[in-house]
């Protein structure tokens, strides 16, 4: 059985760094290595500091990262570092040995060269070029050598892109292909693209060229930068940075590069001239306008005489940089109506203004673009449309786009304006073929172009899509709000599926459902979801807007009723006869985290964002989550230990709700205690259902026994006070508002279960009912509705 016990990860630059922090993050023991310092004098030559100097401050720069790479600071102690002189014979203790270093054929060949003497003969050997050919750089190396090397290509921020493509080399060993992807998918949570040894792999071929051929249709058609990312953005599936905005963000001298390498390597492309940049981009490199990293690009920040920031974007024709206003395109505004991804799309490119013509011929002929790509550097549409989903961030890949937007009308539009529609498609059609995509039986099929037909889209056994599952047929109840899901095995999955899944009435009328539908029919219950985009959101809290509305009507009786409800439907989640799993991902706040909180366990994706965040907007955790946390905090506590000191769990569980503590990801939500020693993280956001299913499935097995109702030890008016004291610090010192002070002075009631004794113990209704209490009461202050009403229109917190 191969193992990676410990890798080697060469180069620790922004790549090697982030590559390293994943591996470390996965629990992999890393060694990182770079260079020595090439001016070092004496006596720096003999200093062990200075020879690791680069590497040292590679890992620096990964430890300081915003957004972080490291999913924890302590998972740095998981790598060592060293240089390429003194500690190159460490690589023979590695079981895999991945190459970062920068993008230049003759020092990677060198540097495979030494590898080569000294790495073990079954260790696996990948590089992470984004662009050289891999025979070129394997060129020279021996045939056991090439058994075991591949191409690994991770995309930047190595934590947050999903994409991982797996390049087979010209005879890597198929053993050790499928090994690296399972590693990749199962353990490093990436998605895998087969991609093959041609220019610029999937992501980047497809990418690039759609990005520059919109650049040169941008020109021939006398459209302006910032019309082109309003089109080119969310309207169409697309990130925020659109078009422009990521051209400043990866760097318009690299994209240079990229364009005149790609152009040099593609020799046979049908559309080769359009990586020939624009006579005005090529005037912005020699202006050295190279983006965000000398501040002015397509775009440029300015601050105004009083501060404030102003974006201004590029006049190509006089290269002065001007003030903008939103583009008003009548597509735009049809799409602003529609509701899917699919409408908006087909209101941009079915559109008759000048932004819809642009827009459309730049999509259209991306498709053509794609289609002819394979086989050349896919074998399958599958492969590119993951490609663009996880290394570029659409919504859609390009042929689901184009089934969504209609294959055979946009065809024969292809056809009436006279784009060159690929032969293969023209045959799909023929033959009556109208999808690239379909669904058979919950199963998903895509369309072979080799052996036109469908054939069904292999994902691992591990991944279960509710989607799918819904459309096969497994629903037991759906409401706007929710659905039941039946998942099989007897176990059920309540999905929410409102606008970030906030958690309104129905969602926990659903909820009642589905545990009374478990209890009579089921094993175990999931609570998860499979809401798009990054990082995603299991829930963003409750429905602030309606209890705003009942404030505002002082009817604080149904406030209260409405909190209640909700403390309910978590109590009896807690105390259901049969394992409640969450399986929580992304944005995990307020009633979120409550709900996790209340479940009998959390299998949690690493990218999680979990905070009970309630005094953000002048209110607290009132669905149980003072309750449940401190009781989480404190439930390791062995009986026999009578005498302990709850202070420091207090202050804990204290300083979390009352700094709205969020959490930068799952092992940094372990370490604030909002996740035990039971609950567990997966990698793979797409494995989290079905492994929430194993677990729910297991514990049932196990045959799972429900907490009993106990009384939980409390500290009472001693918790206060220590949380008072502390108060009129940080109020003195200005570090918070008066009001902060306020609200916290109430949770810190609330948190020591009331006004008793150190270690009493008081039943969950004594904290359940100082949770509503407080919460009503807050809902009547001035301060709490300023606040809720920023957040509505802001989306941002206000401190007064
Ligand atoms: P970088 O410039 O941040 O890091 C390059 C590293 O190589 C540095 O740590 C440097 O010290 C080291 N290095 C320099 N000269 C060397 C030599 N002679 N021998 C050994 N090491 C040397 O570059 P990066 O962005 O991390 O890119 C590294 C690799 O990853 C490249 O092949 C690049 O094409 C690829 N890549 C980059 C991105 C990206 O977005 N930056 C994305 C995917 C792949």
């Amino acid at each position: 059985m191969r193992r990676i016990r410990q890798v080697a990860v060469i180069g620790s630059g922004i790549m090697g760094g982030g590559i390293a922090a994943l591996f470390a993050g996965a629990g992999v023991k890393t060694l990182l290595l770079d260079i020595v310092p090439p001016d070092l004098k004496d006596p720096e030559k003999d200093d062990p500091q200075a020879r690791n100097r680069v590497v040292q401050s590679g890992l620096n720069a990964a430890l300081s990262s915003k957004p972080p790479l490291f999913m924890s600071p302590r998972d740095a102690d998981r790598i060592r570092i060293g240089n390429l002189e003194d500690d190159f014979q460490k690589l023979s203790e590695c079981d895999w040995i991945i190459e970062v270093v920068v993008e230049n054929l003759n020092v990677k060949r060198e540097l495979f060269q030494r590898v080569e003497k000294v790495k073990r003969p079954d260790a696996i050997v990948s590089t992470n070029t984004s662009g050289i050919p891999l025979k070129a750089i394997s060129e020279g190396l021996g045939p056991e050598f090439k058994t075991h090397f591949l191409g690994t290509h991770f995309f930047n921020p190595v934590r947050y892109m999903k994409l991982l493509e797996v390049i087979p080399g010209e005879s890597t060993l198929p053993e050790i292909l499928s090994f690296v992807a399972d590693f990749g998918e199962r353990i490093l949570g990436k998605g895998i693209v087969w991609a093959k040894d041609t220019p610029n792999f999937v992501g980047n071929r497809i990418g690039v060229q759609g990005l520059l051929k919109a650049v040169n249709f941008m020109v021939e058609e006398g459209l302006q930068i910032h019309e082109v990312d309003a089109l080119f953005g969310p309207a169409l599936g697309r990130p925020k940075t659109a078009l422009f905005r990521l051209c400043d963000l990866v760097g318009i001298d690299t994209l240079g590069h990229i364009a005149k390498n790609t152009y040099e390597m593609v020799q046979d492309d049908e559309d080769r001239e359009s990586y020939v940049l624009p006579e005005f981009v090529q005037e912005m490199i020699r202006k050295k306008l190279f983006g965000n990293k000398t501040k002015a690009g397509f775009y440029k920040t300015e601050k105004t005489g009083d501060g404030k920031k102003i974006i201004k974007v590029l006049d190509p024709e006089t290269f002065e940089y001007t003030e903008f206003d939103k583009p008003v395109f009548p597509c735009l505004a049809e799409a602003k109506k529609a509701g899917s991804l699919a409408e908006k799309m087909r209101a941009i490119l079915f559109g008759e203004d000048a932004g819809a013509r642009f827009a459309w011929r730049v999509i259209a002929n991306g498709w053509i673009y794609a289609a002819n790509r394979i086989p050349e550097i896919a074998d399958t549409v599958v492969e590119i449309d993951n490609a663009m989903k996880w290394g570029f961030n659409f919504e859609m890949g390009p042929f689901e786009q184009w089934d969504a937007v209609g294959l055979k009308e946009t065809v024969e539009r292809m056809h009436r304006e006279g784009f060159p529609v690929p032969e293969k498609i023209q045959k799909m059609i023929k033959r009556g073929v109208e999808s690239f995509y379909r669904l058979v039986d919950g199963s998903l099929e895509y369309y072979d172009f080799s052996t036109e037909s469908y054939h069904p889209v292999q994902v691992s056994p591990n991944i279960i899509s509710l989607k799918n599952l819904k459309a096969a047929g497994n629903i037991v109840k759906r409401a706007p709000s929710a659905t039941l899901v039946d998942l099989g095995d007897d176990v059920f999955c309540l999905e929410f599926h409102t606008k970030m899944n906030a958690i309104n009435d129905e969602i926990i009328e659903m909820m009642h459902f589905g545990l009374d539908h478990v209890d009579q029919h089921g094993a175990g219950l999931v609570i998860g979801n499979q809401a798009g985009g990054t990082p995603g959101a299991f829930s963003a809290g409750a429905d602030l807007f309606l209890m705003a509305q009942l404030a505002m009507q002082g009817r604080f009786a149904i406030i209260e009723e409405y909190v209640k409800k909700f403390q309910d439907v978590l109590q009896r989640t807690k105390y259901a006869p049969f394992p409640v799993v969450a399986a929580p991902f992304g944005l995990t706040l307020g009633g979120g985290c409550e709900l996790c909180l209340s479940s009998d366990r959390i299998v949690a994706h690493a990218d999680l964002y979990m905070g009970l965040v309630e005094i953000g907007v002048g209110l607290l955790p009132a669905g149980g989550g003072c309750l449940n946390l401190w009781r989480k905090l404190t439930a390791g506590i062995p009986e026999s230990v009578t005498e302990v000191d709850l202070g420091r769990f207090f202050i804990s569980a204290f300083t979390t709700i009352a700094t709205a503590k969020v959490s930068t990801s799952a092992a940094d939500a372990r370490s604030i205690g909002f996740l035990g020693p039971a609950d567990r993280i997966v990698f793979n956001k797409d494995y989290l259902i079905g492994e929430a299913k194993k677990e729910a499935a297991e514990m049932a097995f196990e045959g799972y026994a429900p907490p009993v109702k106990r009384p939980v030890k409390v500290m009472g008016m001693a918790g206060q006070g220590m949380a008072n004291a502390e108060l009129f610090n940080m109020a003195q010192g200005g570090f918070i508002s008066e009001y902060d002070a306020f609200l916290a002075g109430h949770i810190a009631r609330v948190i020591s279960g009331g006004d008793v004794r150190d270690k009493s113990e008081v039943t969950d209704d004594v904290i359940l009912a100082l949770e509503r209490e407080a919460f009503v009461k807050f809902w009547k202050e001035r301060k709490t509705h300023a606040r809720v009403e920023h957040m509505l229109k802001t989306g941002k917190p206000l401190r007064n």
